[in-house]
């Protein structure tokens, strides 16, 4: 019988992404809530790295991991980066030390060689099938003599190592989902390694964890069906077992399996796109928690105060992407206006940089209450750093408007601001001015006089060369009176050109 977990034992929780691709928003939920627990618990967060399958794996995957982890502030105590008292922490170091337990199972026969062809495998599951059996490996190699094994080995023969099952009931207390059984009887002889110096998944997450004394296995659900093999195996090696916390599936908004989700799962697609790591963080904390509050953000010193496992769920939890906008808008629009220029700036062309930080203030300032990300900047507010623009002259035209009425309205305001001095040029003046003069205009024309869209919607479209933007007093601001004054010149030399002829 698996020795349980010693008492006052000090919490240790990892997580050990396997590096075949960048790190997932499931990944990175898995690393938040093993974070968490261990903070809370004044515990130790390791993170090790299961790079065994050498194909798959790549050094660009491990840089992903570590970058992404650190950008959404998840921090680990141990890891590849960070040595500690049980490393190395890549699986690919470490062969050595499977390998010596390997030996141990080959001394103690309950490992064997499987030289069993993958046709000929998948041949004898046909015919299971076929007698409508669950199929399982039937046992062919387990009792090969010293001799076939060495004779095939010479001539290498491909093998791999086979663990020996004995069909037994496996049961084990999940935090989140209960008391699980698992009748053992199911499985066949399981593959452990490829040879002694390759082993595979199942028995190097079950010696690192026994090795790296990690107190619980936090992980997704998805790994629940692996754990009566884990368990087998330190049974048969005689460790203690983890306490297991199966965290529940992420699900799309149509309940289907986010794991065949198409589109956006990789962290730095969020990070990319311009999503903000505290908001990814309380985005994701809320898939499977529920802190029982209306509180709607958290920080993550507040999270590791009110985190526990016990208010994990137990059903799939939806993937909501409007409810991490939300968030994401939440902390777009709390941000100093200092910072959150200082994270748009990438999203803004290179000429963004020549302006004074004054005006990309105020450039962020017109557009924050807009953006639901920080990529959504730069189609926004592309117009103010472009020499001359380009749309459709119909656009100027506001409601009923004559073609001539258009050039009266940009002239007039053509003479009303050239008469503003750069010193009184701000928004709440130029409105000032303008607003004035909009009902006289709508007089003159014959237009309804309360509507100011007839003098300003022109001027609006003339600077910034969009049907929707910021509001024309703030964007004359930010250009400034020279750039104001060329924008309605170039739209008024536009217009002349034989345009609505
Ligand atoms: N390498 C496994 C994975 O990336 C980790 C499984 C575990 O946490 O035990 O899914």
């Amino acid at each position: 019988m698996v020795k349980k977990i010693i008492k006052n034992q000090k919490i240790r929780v990892r997580i050990a992404p396997s590096p075949t691709g960048p790190l997932h928003i499931g990944g990175a939920r898995t690393a938040l809530f093993n974070y968490l627990f261990a903070k809370k618990n004044k515990g130790v967060f390791v993170l090790r790295i299961e790079d065994t399958d050498k194909e798959r794996s790549d050094l660009k995957w491990v840089q992903n991991i570590i970058e992404e982890l650190k950008w959404l502030g998840i921090e680990w105590s141990e890891g590849p980066d960070i040595d500690g008292k049980f490393g190395p922490y890549k699986q690919s170091q470490r062969i050595e030390i499977y390998k010596k337990y390997l030996e141990k199972l080959f001394k103690e026969d309950k490992v064997y060689y499987c030289f069993c062809a993958k046709e000929e495998l998948e041949a004898r599951r046909e015919e299971q099938l076929s007698r409508g059996l669950a199929p399982k490996y039937d046992g062919k190699c387990k009792s090969l003599t010293k001799e076939i094994i060495e004779t095939n080995i010479k001539e290498k023969i491909p093998s791999v190592i086979r663990f020996k099952v004995h069909g037994t009931k496996i049961k084990f207390s999940d935090l989140i989902r209960g008391e699980i059984e698992f009748d053992t009887g199911l499985l066949g002889d399981i593959v452990i390694a490829k040879d002694l110096d390759t082993p595979l998944y199942h028995f190097a997450v079950v010696i690192d964890d026994y090795e790296m004394q990690i107190s619980h296995v936090i992980r997704g659900e998805e790994h629940l069906s692996n754990t009566p093999r884990q368990i087998l195996l330190q049974e048969a090696l005689g460790f203690n077992q983890p306490i297991y916390a199966h965290l529940p599936l992420m699900l799309n908004a149509d309940k289907s399996k986010m794991s065949k989700r198409v589109g956006d799962v990789a962290v730095s697609d969020y990070h990319k796109n311009g999503y903000l790591p505290e908001a990814l963080i309380n985005f994701m904390v809320l898939l499977g928690w529920n802190p029982g509050t209306e509180k709607e953000t958290f920080s993550l010193n507040e999270l590791v105060k009110e985190f526990s496992l016990e208010k994990v769920q137990k059903a799939g939890a939806i993937f909501n992407v409007q409810r991490l906008d939300f968030i994401n808008g939440i902390y777009i629009r709390e941000k100093p206006i200092g910072k959150l220029t200082e994270v748009c700036l990438p999203y803004l062309p290179k000429e963004a940089q020549n302006l004074p930080k004054k005006t990309l203030e105020k450039i962020i300032e017109a557009y924050k209450l807009r953006i639901k990300k920080l990529s959504d900047i730069t189609e926004l507010t592309n117009f103010f750093f472009l020499d001359k623009l380009e749309y459709d002259k119909n656009l100027l035209k506001w409601k009923e408007m004559k073609n001539e009425d258009v050039k009266e309205a940009l002239l007039l305001c053509d003479t009303l601001l050239s008469k503003i001095s750069e010193g009184k040029w701000n928004a709440k003046n130029l409105e000032k001015v303008l607003l004035t003069e909009a009902e006289k205009f709508n007089q003159k024309m014959g237009y309804e006089l309360k509507n100011r869209g007839y003098l300003l919607w022109p001027l609006r479209v003339a600077l910034s060369g969009k049907s929707a933007s910021a509001g024309p007093f703030e964007i004359a601001e930010i250009l400034g009176k020279e750039k104001t004054l060329s924008r309605i010149q170039q739209t008024l030399d536009k217009l002349s050109q034989k345009m609505y002829s």
